[in-house]
């Protein structure tokens, strides 16, 4: 049996955010009927993956996942466990948002199985979250992580956001204290990106917003991993640290090139070398799925080359790369092309070295897109 990782995409929102550019929906009169196209495409798949995989992570993102009656993820896991070989130990993680969660839900939610919760709390600066349209404060920020914690969860994971527009170093580092106070074992630190059509991407047209250069972006990116590291937050991957034994499963998959299958709007799935990719309007979506029981709107099939190269870069960005199983995969040319390379990036600290495997230092994470751009 192969592992198998499961994103189930919910893409429903309270309100959309300025910055945000996922696909997600602030109309809610079909939440019921994606759920049941959910159910539909599920069984589409199982069949075929019940021969040969165990599922070791289901990962329900968005949107807001959230947002939406626990009954309806009951309904997705009950039907996983029913059509599927799931491991004993399965990861099953929910993406949250404050503001869209209160004890009773969160106790509804822990009665389904799932076991990690993914914050998504950006800042702890009430100037910060009103200009990012967050519909939560600080003070519902903390509440919903003790809310999680006190009813029983002990994997949890908040998201904070940083290089926002006139974002201080100081307010940088006062959200990450605060962070680090509570009861949470995971950090995602991302650089606020800006994306082509979000209202953001306006304001900043439109003169009425600037945004940081990337100078300042790496100096901030630099001050997370010094403080995360310094507070017991080990770096796994270029935007996660996490405390020893709480690495999220699923990113992990998904960093070191393991196979997952994506269901609902917009998802991306990797299986058998080729990767495909489902409609990400909600009416086309749930149309095709009632003719054709999936929805895949376009998919394409990896050439070796390919294959070793997202190998590489996938595992060189995330965990690290063992470069005996790269061998055992993909043969020796890249290495040979890049050895000279990474000698010199292991003598100027930016990776370290064990036996046959490679990984960034701290350094090397923050010149990560450099680096990697060098490799051929
Ligand atoms: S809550 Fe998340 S997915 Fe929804 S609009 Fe805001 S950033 Fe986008």
């Amino acid at each position: 049996m192969q592992d198998l990782s499961l994103y189930i995409h919910i893409p429903f929102c309270d309100h959309k955010c300025i910055y945000c550019d996922f696909y997600s929906i602030i109309k809610h009169e079909n939440i019921n009927q994606y759920f049941n196209s959910l159910l539909t495409e599920l069984s589409f798949y199982s069949e075929n993956l019940k021969k040969k995989y165990v599922i070791k992570s289901i990962f329900f993102g968005g949107g807001t996942p959230s947002f939406v009656n626990p009954e309806l993820l009951n309904s997705v896991i009950t039907k996983i466990r029913e059509e599927l070989n799931v491991d004993d130990r399965v990861e099953i993680t929910m993406e949250t948002n404050p503001g869209t969660v209160d004890k009773n839900k969160i106790l509804l939610v822990k009665s389904t199985g799932i076991n990690r919760i993914s914050i998504g709390i950006q800042s702890f600066d009430e100037t910060e979250l009103k200009f990012l349209t967050r519909i939560h404060d600080r003070e519902t920020a903390i509440k919903t992580v003790y809310d999680f914690y006190e009813s029983g969860f002990e994997n949890i994971s908040i998201d904070l956001m940083f290089n926002l527009p006139g974002q201080t170093k100081s307010v940088w580092t006062s959200n990450l204290k605060q962070a680090v106070e509570l009861p949470v074992n995971h950090i995602s630190a991302y650089s606020l990106i800006l994306e082509k059509g979000t209202i953001l991407n306006k304001m900043v047209l439109d003169g009425k917003v600037k945004m940081q250069d990337e100078d300042y972006d790496a100096d901030l990116y630099e001050l997370a991993i010094q403080f995360l590291s310094d507070n017991g937050y080990r770096q796994y991957e270029v935007s996660n640290f996490s405390k020893k034994g709480f690495e999220c499963l699923h990113n992990l998959a998904y960093w070191r090139h393991k196979e997952y299958l994506g269901l609902g709007t917009s998802a991306h799935s990797f299986i058998n070398n080729k990767r495909w990719w489902n409609y990400s309007s909600l009416r086309m979506y749930m149309n095709s799925v009632a003719s054709k029981g999936y929805a895949v709107r376009s998919s394409e099939l990896l050439k070796p080359d390919e294959l070793r190269e997202e190998y590489v870069m996938l595992n060189l960005r995330g965990p690290g790369l063992n470069l005996k199983e790269l061998y055992v995969k993909y043969g020796n040319t890249w290495y040979e092309h890049n050895k000279k390379y990474i000698d010199k990036l292991f003598q100027s600290g930016f990776i370290i070295r064990n036996d046959n495997f490679i990984k960034f230092t701290s350094r090397g994470y923050a010149l990560c897109d450099e680096i990697l751009s060098n490799f051929h």
